[in-house]
């Protein structure tokens, strides 16, 4: 039946970001992953690997949590669907978001629950949108994201993701996104720039932006508290605050994309708690129910709310919903995956074995003569590599540097991640890791490194 599963997977099953000709001849492997527990997970030709990416960073609880499971079934027993249109909802679907409100930063509003991160991101540049036509000013309408921001893979939402690889041949990005420059120290243009100088350097180029475009064409900027697939990138010190002084100048709506940041991964309940941040907007997703369910959210704000209701009087229901908004299952995992993460204490874990886990991965291999920066923050970390680390060249991408050391890390049983673009190893394990997992990953990290660079 393996080889069974094998040839129906590449004749039928259209994987998403995936090498699709190099699938279809059999150059990829297939992995039929068939059980988890914990931060491992299980395939089924009997390899046991340590998931230090947490799927996609986002089974926060870690596999196989009984909890969640049973609340799961108990729902979709007693009620598996029902819309939540026009005042309808279930029981979990109204607990859950008082839940994610209490939980959230200060002066927010409501939860509106779509599906994925992706969804979630497209709700709230519709929002946007229409809060400027309310507000009477339909020319104040394009959206400011960073290079290297991930925002999902639609339409308008990879046109807001900064990554080449998601634009090249779909046409992209729509003209209403305009991009700006991402926090990222380590790559910035001029050496000699201090962290200091070069927050300055991304608030001017922000400024310089608005003033190209004008401020009265840009309705909201979009950024993850902790750059995530374009890099694991931390910002420096500060860079929040100047941003946040450039917005409230231009009158632009911050939406914090907390997909990755949100419940607990930074040590924190919120990455804007974290830095700072007020944001008009939260996205929310992945930590939300953990992965146990497909369930996402807009967390709106007050000020953004107040013109919602009022355009409603003025125009009728909201024209915005999907029919499985507020699913109730993905609700039910919702609640019984945040009592989890309270229960068992993991936003405290995230941030105390996070800061254990970034300093033995520095100490380990920070000093390696290939390794251009160990950078960090909670239960995120990334690795990057670089051909001369005095003077910061990077290695030619076809040598392939960054998936090579995953792979040598895979063959040693732990699963890390090669981002996207550059050579760059990430983690984020689940919130539940100990001491020894950890211990175990920057272990095989090491030999990984040693294997491929020496
Ligand atoms: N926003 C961020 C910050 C993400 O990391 C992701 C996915 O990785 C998304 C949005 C898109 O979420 P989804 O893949 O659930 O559509």
């Amino acid at each position: 039946t393996n080889d069974v599963l094998d040839r129906w997977d590449r004749d039928n099953f259209f994987h998403p970001s995936t090498h699709l000709a190099q699938h279809a001849r059999g150059e990829t492997p297939s992995r039929i992953v068939t059980g988890g527990k914990g931060v491992f997970i299980e395939d089924r030709d009997g390899n046991r690997l340590l998931d230090a990416f947490a799927g996609l960073y986002c089974v926060n609880v870690g596999y196989g949590r009984p909890e969640i499971a049973e609340a799961i079934a108990a729902q979709a027993k007693e009620l598996a669907y029902y819309h939540a249109y026009v005042g309808h909802g279930t029981e979990a679907s109204i607990t859950l978001a008082k839940m994610v409100l209490e939980r959230a930063p200060k002066n927010m509003s409501k939860v509106y629950f779509g599906l994925g991160g992706s969804d979630a991101n497209e709700t709230n540049v519709k929002l946007v949108w229409y809060y400027n036509n309310i507000l009477g000013r339909p020319q104040k309408k394009k959206i400011i994201s960073r290079w290297r921001g991930y925002h999902g893979s639609g339409l308008v939402t990879g046109s807001l993701t900064g990554l080449a690889t998601f634009h090249n041949k779909f046409d992209l990005p729509l003209s209403q996104v305009i991009h700006t420059e991402a926090p990222y120290w380590y790559r910035r243009p001029d050496l000699s720039m201090s962290e200091a100088d070069f927050v300055t350097f991304c608030a001017d180029e922000l400024e310089k932006l608005i003033a190209r475009e004008g401020a009265d064409t840009i309705a909201a900027f979009i950024g993850e508290p902790v750059l995530g697939t374009g890099g694991i990138v931390p910002p420096p010190p500060g860079y929040w605050a100047a941003i946040q002084k450039v917005l409230k100048k231009h009158d632009i709506l911050l939406i914090a994309d907390e997909v990755v940041t949100g419940f607990g991964r930074l040590g924190t309940m919120f990455g804007s708690d974290h830095y700072g941040i007020e944001p008009d907007i939260i996205t929310i997703a992945k930590g939300l129910t953990s992965a146990y369910a497909p369930l996402s959210g807009s967390i709106i704000g007050d000020r953004v709310w107040e013109v919602l209701e009022k355009g409603t009087d003025e125009n009728g229901p909201i024209g915005h919903g999907w029919t499985y908004s507020a699913h109730p299952i993905g609700a039910a995992a919702g609640v019984a995956n945040l009592k989890l993460i309270d229960d068992l204490g993991l936003v405290k874990n995230a941030g105390e074995i996070g800061a254990y886990f970034n300093e033995a991965m520095k100490d380990a291999i920070g000093r390696h003569a290939h390794v251009g920066e160990v950078r960090g923050e909670g239960l995120l970390c990334a690795v990057e590599f670089v051909e001369d680390r005095g003077k910061r060249t990077f290695f030619d991408p076809a040598r392939k540097v960054g998936p090579a050391i995953a792979a040598a890390l895979l063959r040693r049983g732990v699963i890390g991640r090669a981002m996207p673009q550059g050579d760059i190893l990430g983690f984020a394990p689940p919130l539940c890791l100990t001491r020894a997992e950890a211990d175990e990953v920057v272990g095989k990290t090491f030999e990984a490194v040693a294997e491929v660079l020496g």
